[in-house]
């Protein structure tokens, strides 16, 4: 397996090929943290490995033993930072229909996202998709920027 592809998003993104909006979070035992490109809110956050893998099976075992503190630490700094209801944390990674390269939504939803769409769960996600907001260059910037400080804390778990 390649584990750079060009034209994949999450690589073009890793490789520096494209901006990272807020610039890159945090990058710990393979996997690395960055605010999300698409329409599911200022604070969504993704956490994915550094190397182009497509299937959670296919993860090493020294990535696989980083998820789970890295997703908590993640869920915890966009609840300390966003103070959200509940944070999603899901993964479709299904590209057009394709494998793609995984990656982890790490979604604080708060009460104003439920009124605003009506919604909660897949749905809500499916209605901000729908929705096609992007979320604001500077507002990303701004939450990038208290969200850092608090993932990098060296009293995070993980
Ligand atoms: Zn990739």
């Amino acid at each position: 397996m390649t584990d750079d592809v060009v034209g994949c998003l999450a690589c073009d993104l890793t490789s520096g090929r494209r901006p990272v909006p807020g610039g890159v979070l945090l990058e710990v035992g393979g996997w690395r943290v960055e605010h999300c490109v698409g329409p599911l809110g200022v604070g969504t956050l993704i956490v994915k490995p550094v190397r182009h893998v497509r299937h959670v099976a296919e993860l090493s075992d020294g990535e696989s033993a980083a998820l789970g503190p890295l997703l908590r630490r993640v869920a915890a700094a966009v609840t300390e930072v966003v103070r959200p209801e509940q944070v999603y944390v899901c993964l479709w990674s299904h590209d057009g229909g394709t494998p793609g390269h995984l990656h982890f939504v790490v979604q604080p939803v708060t009460r104003a996202d439920l009124d605003r769409f009506g919604v909660f769960g897949p749905r809500l996600q499916l209605a901000m998709f729908d929705a096609k907001v992007t979320p604001d260059e500077t507002a990303v910037a701004e939450v990038s920027g208290r969200v850092r400080p608090v993932l990098q804390r060296a009293d995070q778990p993980g």
